[in-house]
């Protein structure tokens, strides 16, 4: 019997993106692939300057016009170009970003901002749009009517993110992408963010998550993506990443979240990542890698194999990996 496997949600090959500035390139994205399946959850975790939020722009074909762009995206298995990738970003594929505030339109009202998805994607006269319009603001806000007579400066933060999440799921798209949605948000709308965000998991909502908070990637992530200076160096299932990271940048990651055990400020890791316009040969990692051996002054990081955890997915880029798991925290 042939079994046929359905195709990954979304699925994305051999990403390249490339800015280019006065001075020369920023090769921002290099060689990025992975899957995400229907109802998953993946978090693209990492420090600033990874390339994150350009992996997110690539999918959604966002990037400028001095951004170059080189690889596959596919939904469903079918490959993201043109007008397919400008419905797909409308109805299959939302984003919720970080600044909620400065992505609605100042000079609309909330209501009418929300109603516009429904005239365009659904194709609903006006009236029957702003009926939408607040049933959907009802899911995340009580006082509906109220928010959606609304301009944006009328709106607190906490008010902002939840319309944000409401336009990011009315029309019931099959996966979010949200960069950063929780970073910078006073604490109690962060953690009304990420119980908006479970509740979309729940629903069976496919999520990538851009974060380099390691709480919400425990709290919401299934699979774990790690990325430095523009390439994947880590992937696997949520446990494994935290018990028994691999490469040792993302052990140096872990290893600087305080814990109860190990209270105090934090400890980051030492140095800073490399300067994406000068990479040489070596692995980009070496100057901070506590485990670097000759091989890694001289060739670049090897691609991802199966790491030695044997566990299915875990895959690290490392000649010298870490060896030993982390103490249970
Ligand atoms: P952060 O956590 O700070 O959001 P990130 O992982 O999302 O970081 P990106 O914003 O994708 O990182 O940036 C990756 C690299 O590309 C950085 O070196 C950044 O300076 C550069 N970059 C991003 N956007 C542009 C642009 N429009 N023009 C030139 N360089 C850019
Ligand atoms: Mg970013």
């Amino acid at each position: 019997m042939t079994v046929i496997e359905a195709p990954p949600l979304l699925s994305v090959r051999h990403l390249r993106a490339t800015y280019r500035v006065a001075d020369g390139v920023i090769p921002a994205v290099r060689d990025v692939s992975f899957d995400l399946h229907a109802g998953e959850v993946l978090a693209l975790v990492g420090e600033s300057a990874a390339g994150k939020t350009s992996v997110a722009h690539a999918i959604l074909g966002l990037l400028p016009a001095q951004a170059s762009v080189e690889g596959e995206v596919r939904l469903r298995g079918a490959a993201l170009e043109g007008e397919e990738l400008r419905r797909a970003r409308g109805e299959q594929i939302s984003v919720i970003f970080q600044d909620a505030l400065a992505s609605l339109t100042p000079t609309l009202t909330v209501g009418e901002q929300v109603a516009e998805m429904f005239r365009v994607h659904r194709a609903l006269d006006a009236r029957a749009a702003r009926a939408a319009a607040v049933e959907a603001l009802r899911v995340v806000l009580p006082d509906a009517e109220r928010v959606a007579a609304a301009f944006p400066f009328q709106l607190s933060g906490g008010m902002a993110q939840r319309v944000m999440i409401a336009m990011a799921t009315a029309l019931r798209p099959a996966m979010v992408i949200a960069d950063e949605a929780t970073a910078s948000l006073d604490p109690g709308v962060r953690l009304d963010t990420l119980a908006r965000l479970e509740a979309l998991r729940d629903g069976g909502t496919a999520i990538l998550l851009i974060t380099h908070d390691f709480g919400v990637v425990a709290r919401l992530a299934d699979r774990v993506a790690v990325m430095y200076a523009g390439a994947i160096v880590e992937t696997g299932d949520v446990r494994t990443i935290f018990r028994r990271p691999r490469h040792p940048y993302t052990y140096g990651l872990l290893e600087s979240i305080p814990s109860l055990e190990h209270p105090g400020p934090i400890t980051s890791m030492r140095g800073q990542p490399p300067d994406l316009a000068k990479l040489g040969a070596e692995c980009p990692f070496l100057e901070r890698c506590p485990k670097a051996v000759s091989q890694c002054r001289v060739d670049p990081a090897p691609a991802l194999l199966a790491a030695d955890t044997g566990v299915e997915g875990h895959t690290v880029a490392c000649y010298n990996p870490v060896a030993i798991d982390r103490r249970p925290a």
